[in-house]
């Protein structure tokens, strides 16, 4: 895909008041339409790289103001000149810094786009960054990430990876793929005259080496995925057992109304927590009750439908009460989820114990835990297994070039597959041809994470999923 040369600008700030806003405009005819806009000491045109200019933007002449008050002057101005291909897309880039709030920057985009530029797709300024080479797709991504992260270890992981740790471990990986690839492709040319031939050992040793060394990275990625992405927790568990006040607990705050009547948490009620990094957001639910109001059966609806879309459920026990029906009706629902079993009210004479659990075949892990959500007793051991479950753990793992993207993680999945079919065949004597092949579809692979290798329409999906003025 080459990079457009028309001129695209967008508000690159969040919306609201704010100290500034910054208007971004970008592209070969970039200072011209600046200079359309801003009125400074002298032209931006002139203006050396990396400066900056203090003026006013105005409506471009003869432009018509659509608001129609007359004054041409729409906000006092600092213009900051980056000139090609020192800038963020490597393209002559102007960035207005206007007064923040909806009004100042939003006339300033209407001016600039009366002047002549495009109002950019979302994405667009990381997409042309990435044609013209200043950022490959893995640092772009990591823009993205940067952008989103919610706590400290989201944000380092994203940093790491735009400063371009793991485009520089792959890049490695795959100097030394293609270089057992170029022996061979060596010695099947050889084997026209002196025919047959095999993977010399060291080759086949370096192809192992490598796949290895994918199965590394590729091991810190639950633990660099939950940092990324977050893990969403449901508390589940029939009314009155202690979910609010252990939902409080695990929040240190009043944020879920307790009392002492069944069922007043009547709708979901989520709030963030952080464990080791990884970013963990719960969900406390309605009672769940069948029957009861009708404004509570809507609250058990939701209940059910958050507990679906969960990855880990909080299943509350009230330990000084026996089993109730609604228990084992719980118990079923929580198929396929990694389980975490609160047995709360510890504070009081147990009836309920481990065993006295219903069956759960099908839960994917389980972690059992008893807890006073009144006397605070068992809670540092429940914040350790939730964090075990949410995939907190793997924390020792260095999150420098860890694999944390799904599309990654998938890519180089497949790089190490073919890496080790491509082992498999050279150690059964099979023709180098073959071995070659596998080793070009690990190294289209591994390209594919830094983009070297994706296709266009991929890109331009990729790239859409962006917010507008990136
Ligand atoms: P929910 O309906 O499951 O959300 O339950 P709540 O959190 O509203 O608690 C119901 C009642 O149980 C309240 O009166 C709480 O004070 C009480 N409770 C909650 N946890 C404990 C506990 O660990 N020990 C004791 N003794 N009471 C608790």
């Amino acid at each position: 895909m080459q990079p457009p040369d028309d001129v695209i600008a967008a508000i690159a700030t969040a919306p609201g008041p704010a100290g500034l806003a910054v208007v971004r405009v970008s592209g070969a005819g970039a200072l011209a339409v600046a200079d359309a806009v801003f009125r400074g000491g002298a032209p931006l045109a002139g203006a050396a790289a990396n400066t900056m200019h203090h003026g006013w933007a105005v409506w471009p002449a003869g432009a018509e103001d659509t608001a129609g008050h007359g004054s041409r002057r729409l906000d006092e101005v600092v213009a900051a000149v980056f000139r090609a291909p020192r800038s963020y897309t490597r393209e002559d880039v102007i960035e207005l810094s206007c007064h923040g709030g909806p009004l100042p920057a939003g006339r300033v985009l209407a001016a600039l786009l009366h002047a002549g530029a495009r109002l950019a797709r979302p994405g667009e300024f990381t997409l042309r960054a990435f044609l013209n080479g200043r950022l490959d797709l893995a640092q772009a991504e990591a823009v993205a990430d940067l952008i989103h992260a919610e706590t400290q270890a989201a944000q380092e992981l994203a940093l790491s990876q735009l400063a371009g740790t793991l485009s520089r471990r792959l890049e490695e990986l795959s100097e030394r793929v293609g270089d057992s690839l170029a022996e061979i492709e060596a010695r099947i040319d050889f084997a026209e005259d002196v025919g047959g031939i095999e993977t010399p050992a060291q080759v086949v040793a370096a192809i192992a080496g490598v796949s290895e060394e994918l199965t590394g990275l590729l091991a810190s990625a639950a633990y660099a995925r939950a940092v990324r992405e977050g893990v969403r927790v449901v508390l589940a568990g029939r009314p009155n057992v202690g979910k609010s006040s252990l939902f409080n607990a695990l929040l240190g705050e009043a944020r879920a109304i307790v009392t002492a009547l069944p069922g007043t948490t009547r709708d979901l009620v989520s709030e963030r927590i952080e464990i080791a990094g990884v970013p963990i957001t719960l969900v406390d639910t309605a009672g769940w009750r069948a029957g009861g109001d009708p404004i509570e059966a809507i609250g058990v609806e939701r209940a059910r439908e958050a507990v679906d879309g969960a990855r880990v459920a909080l299943w509350v026990l009230d330990r000084a009460a026996p089993l109730a029906a609604e228990d084992h009706r719980i118990a079923a629902s929580l198929d396929g989820k990694r389980v975490l079993v609160a047995l709360n009210k510890s504070d009081r004479p147990a009836v309920l114990g481990r065993a006295s659990l219903p069956p759960l075949p099908n839960v994917t892990a389980l972690e059992v835990v008893e807890v006073s959500a009144t006397t605070g007793l068992g809670l540092g051991g429940l914040q350790e297994a939730l964090g075990r479950l949410s995939g907190a753990t793997e924390g020792a793992a260095p999150l420098a070039a860890a694999v944390a993207n799904p599309r990654h993680v998938e890519a180089l999945e497949r790089a190490r597959a073919a890496l080790e079919r491509a082992a498999g065949a050279a150690r059964e004597l099979r023709p180098g041809e073959i071995v070659a092949l596998e080793l070009r579809e690990a190294l289209a692979c591994l390209g594919e994470v830094t983009g070297r290798t994706l296709g266009e329409d991929l890109l331009e999906r990729f790239f859409s999923r962006f917010c507008v003025g990136m």
